[in-house]
């Protein structure tokens, strides 16, 4: 079972499906938000927060019957309320490279 849900953080690492229904593509490894999973027969259809499918229908996808095939991603983080608090902190105050700069005395 695939283990998706919304919120997730995903990379897309295909955007070359065999039959492409949606012109709007994700791209290959940038990082995207999940908005919905759906599971459809066979597998399940992901909506994305920062992209919208073009709708088998014509136009942009906003009645969110569209998406593309979650095989086509993986998850790279499940944020947890105090664990992207801490991610965030980390990102913020990166570590200096070298902690103890080393003195040459000549
Ligand atoms: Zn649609």
């Amino acid at each position: 079972m695939l283990d998706l849900r919304p919120g997730d953080y995903v990379e897309c690492i295909d955007n070359c499906p065999q039959f492409p229904i949606s012109t709007v593509m994700p791209d290959t490894d940038r990082v995207y938000t999940i908005e919905d999973v759906r599971f459809i027969a066979g597998g399940c259809s992901l909506r994305l927060n920062e992209l919208a499918p073009t709708c088998h229908k014509g136009g942009s996808c906003a009645r969110g019957e569209c998406g593309w095939d979650a095989r086509r991603f993986r998850r790279v983080y499940r944020p947890d309320p105090q664990n992207l608090e801490l991610f965030l902190a980390m990102l913020l105050t990166p570590k200096p490279a070298i902690a103890d700069p080393i003195t040459v005395e000549l």
